[in-house]
């Protein structure tokens, strides 16, 4: 069952839960296609928004990272480990290499975010705060032309900036293992 249908059928008039809790998942996957990469995932209106990057997310602020915008996904891709044969799309080894919870800045609720996350697509300008294992805090993805699919991951300033290479920790988030693991 989809996030988008769980939320469906819960009534939340009528359970403690409040709407405004927080589900959308965000999820990087480290892919050894022909070149190295990670695919950067953010759930909006049930598919995964992608964009591949090559050098990976950082979390220096004054790092700017190339980030190609892709093809959606669908939401089930999100937890996806594994080899995908030669002779496929992507053909390589698929690592999570981080997941967990995002938000638009200044949203109140995920209904807000996938609005505000819809518009941004629109304008080439997306800003978030992720809630990861090793990623943390607020990001920007900002398109560099009105029709490139050209963007750059932008960590913001803020108490999770850091000059580390946050790409050496290098483990599956789903299993603790590393890429060469995976692909035994
Ligand atoms: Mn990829």
């Amino acid at each position: 069952m989809s996030l988008k249908e769980y939320r469906k059928k819960r009534d939340f008039s009528k359970t403690p839960e409040p709407e405004g809790k927080r589900k959308l998942i965000f999820v990087v996957q480290k892919h050894a296609a022909s070149h190295l990469h990670y695919d950067f995932r953010l759930e909006v209106d049930g598919v995964l928004k992608s964009w591949a990057v090559p050098k990976g997310p950082s979390m220096n602020p004054a790092d700017k990272r190339l980030a190609i915008h892709v093809e959606d996904h669908p939401l089930d891709y999100a937890s996806f480990e594994g080899i995908i044969p030669a002779g496929n799309y992507g053909a390589g080894t698929v690592m999570v290499w981080d997941e967990g919870l995002y938000s638009a800045y200044n949203s109140h609720s995920d209904s807000e975010t996938e609005k505000l996350m819809r518009e941004g697509l629109r304008k080439g300008t997306l800003h978030f705060i992720l809630l990861g294992h090793k990623l943390k805090g607020e990001f920007s993805l900002v398109r560099m032309g009105n029709e490139d699919k050209q963007w750059l991951l932008i960590k913001m300033d803020d108490q999770y900036a850091s000059k580390k290479d946050i790409t050496k920790q290098d483990l599956s988030v789903l299993t603790k293992r590393t890429l060469p693991e995976i692909s035994k």
